[in-house]
């Protein structure tokens, strides 16, 4: 079976991406088999940028195949944030508590119809020279309620409310969410083109 690196850490994250990847019947491993692999700097300004960064350094530091998500909230009544930054957003080393707190509070007061947002996840594949082969991009939107609820998932779920759902993200199951989230959308353009590189692997 032909393999790929995810070059995440976030073991959440990694469930929903082994799931997503289930299709193509490739075989997923982790950085915890690459001890050789820094903590890479995500010094991009957009998704795009350090989903390139962190698979092309990854797969040139180990000779294979990578593939990395770079994942965020677009909160539209804060001007986007925390975009980039909402792994960060409380701090260096912020819990998702942390986050979801800080998060609330830049929001308190502002009435329910204008806590609109988008969840957006970019993946990119390098291929093992650090290559970037392919570059996908997901959304969801939704809306920021005002206490959390449910707790499947992880980051900003608990306060992510997907209208038509009338659930937040920590409500729903992970099959619903690898169905509808913006890391299932980013999937959908991902597969087809990865399912011909494979072709390579
Ligand atoms: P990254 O690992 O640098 O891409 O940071 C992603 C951050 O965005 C996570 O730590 C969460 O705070 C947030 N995030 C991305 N995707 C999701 C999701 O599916 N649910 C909730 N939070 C998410």
């Amino acid at each position: 079976m032909p393999e790929i690196v995810l070059a995440s850490r976030n073991t959440k994250k990694a469930i929903e991406i082994a799931r997503l990847l289930e299709p193509l019947e490739i075989s997923v491993l982790g950085l915890n088999q690459f001890p050789e692999v820094p903590e890479i700097v995500e010094s991009g300004i957009t998704f795009a940028e350090n989903a390139a960064i962190k698979a092309g350094q990854t797969a040139s530091i180990i000779g294979e195949w990578t593939i990395a998500d770079d994942s965020g909230l677009i909160v539209d009544a804060l001007d986007g944030e925390p975009g980039v930054y909402s792994a960060r957003y409380a701090g260096e080393h912020a819990t998702d508590a942390d986050n979801n707190a800080k998060l609330l509070d830049a929001l308190r007061g502002i009435p329910p119809e204008k806590r609109t947002a988008k969840f957006v996840c970019h993946l990119a594949v390098a291929d093992p020279t650090g290559a970037i082969v392919i570059s996908v991009e997901g959304s969801c939107r939704g809306l920021i309620i005002e206490d959390d609820r449910g707790i499947q998932g992880f980051g900003y779920d608990p306060l992510f409310l997907v209208p038509e759902f009338h659930r937040t993200f920590g409500q729903l199951s992970l099959l619903v969410k690898s169905q509808i989230s913006h890391r299932a959308r980013a999937f959908h353009q991902l597969v087809p083109q990865l399912k011909r590189a494979i072709r390579e692997i």
